[in-house]
């Protein structure tokens, strides 16, 4: 007998109306997968380029690669070497199809949640949490010598950044769209918090004329030859999102005319290589909460029979933190 649950699936790519809850198969764990039934599935702006054709995928489609749950059966080879087994609680970034009842992850993927972390904080870290880790520990190791530029400095990368950043001794200005946001902004510790209008200027004046060491811009077509402007000479540009759109195609020779600069595109797949890897970042994320010292912002939570909404709400920049889709 087939077993059916509810899942998120768009037929064809188009706006967040696309996204339909639907009865779908519970998926079969595959060799190496676990079966996860997804407590908390995260909300992430990736979704909204594979939803709307920026990025392709194949349709049908259901969204979502983070959540947190608990694992209910194991796939083929898999034996519990990796830490994981059948009743436990994990939280991933690298699962399949997560807006839905039930989910499939690499069993190595799998991170097991500590005590005292509930679904939701859980659900909430791999993805963004994991993102501003790799960002500040290995595209741009920051220390307390560096001023940095952040841009959506209330979004759900944007929050955790802040406060990786100041937790290194860094100096943080981020740019933010409303007074609300601003507010979140410089309780997460953001030491100047500017409007987007005229942010290269205001920058130049709060460094003295020098620049910020790096930029870290997850806002793109934009922001991204105004962050250019910011950057000292020697200085990094860390383009790793497009909430605004894609950047175009860009002429080299602008890096040896802003003096010397490096520009680079990365993605969080690229920083998560290895097991160790992948823990190394989790438990540095993991333990910051339990110590106190990483908050994990819950801006909003839908049920996830309203996925379209939290899409909408997302792309209209009218969310904070992080957003979760409760099955
Ligand atoms: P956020 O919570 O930061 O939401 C996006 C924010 O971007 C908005 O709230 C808004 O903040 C700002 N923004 C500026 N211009 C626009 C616009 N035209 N439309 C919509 N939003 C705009 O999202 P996430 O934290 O999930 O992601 C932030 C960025 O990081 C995204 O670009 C995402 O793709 C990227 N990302 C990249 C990863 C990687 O490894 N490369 C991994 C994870 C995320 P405000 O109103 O304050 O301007």
């Amino acid at each position: 007998m087939t077993r059916t649950a509810k899942a998120i699936v768009a037929a064809a790519p188009g706006g967040p109306e696309v996204l339909q809850l639907q009865d779908v198969d519970i998926p079969e764990p595959g060799p190496g997968q676990l079966l996860v039934k997804v407590a908390a599935t995260g909300v992430n702006f990736i979704e909204t380029y594979e939803r709307s054709g920026t990025y392709k995928v194949a349709f049908p489609y259901t969204p979502g690669s983070e959540a947190a749950g608990t694992v209910v059966a194991l796939g083929p080879g898999v034996d519990g070497s990796a830490g994981v087994g059948e009743g436990d609680r994990v939280a991933f970034s690298e699962g399949l199809r997560t807006y839905a009842e039930y989910a499939l992850v690499p069993a190595e993927a799998a991170l097991p949640v500590p005590d005292g972390i509930s679904d939701e904080v859980a659900a909430a870290i791999p993805l963004q949490g994991m993102t501003a880790h790799y960002l500040v520990n290995s595209t741009f190791v920051v220390g307390p010598e560096h001023t940095v530029l952040t841009h959506a400095g209330a979004g759900g990368v944007g929050l955790i950044l802040t406060q990786l950043i100041k937790a290194k001794g860094g100096r943080v200005i981020t740019t933010v769209s409303s007074d609300d946001k601003a507010e979140l902004a410089r309780a997460a510790g953001a030491d100047e918090v500017l409007r987007y209008r005229g942010f290269p200027d205001r920058v130049r004046e709060l460094t003295n004329g020098t620049g910020v060491d790096v930029v870290y811009d997850g806002v793109g077509r934009d922001t991204f030859d105004g962050s250019l402007a910011c950057l000292r000479k020697r200085g990094m540009m860390v383009l790793f999102g497009g909430a605004s759109g894609q950047v175009p195609p860009f002429d080299l020779q602008r890096l040896n005319a802003g003096g010397s600069l490096f520009v680079t595109r990365p993605k969080l797949a690229d920083h998560l290589l290895t097991p160790k890897e992948r823990r190394w970042r989790s438990a540095d994320l993991f333990d910051a909460v339990l110590a106190g010292t990483l908050d994990i912002r819950i801006g909003a939570s839908y049920p996830l029979a309203e996925a379209a909404r939290a899409h909408e709400d997302l792309q209209a920049r009218r969310t904070t933190g992080k957003l979760l889709l409760i099955p």
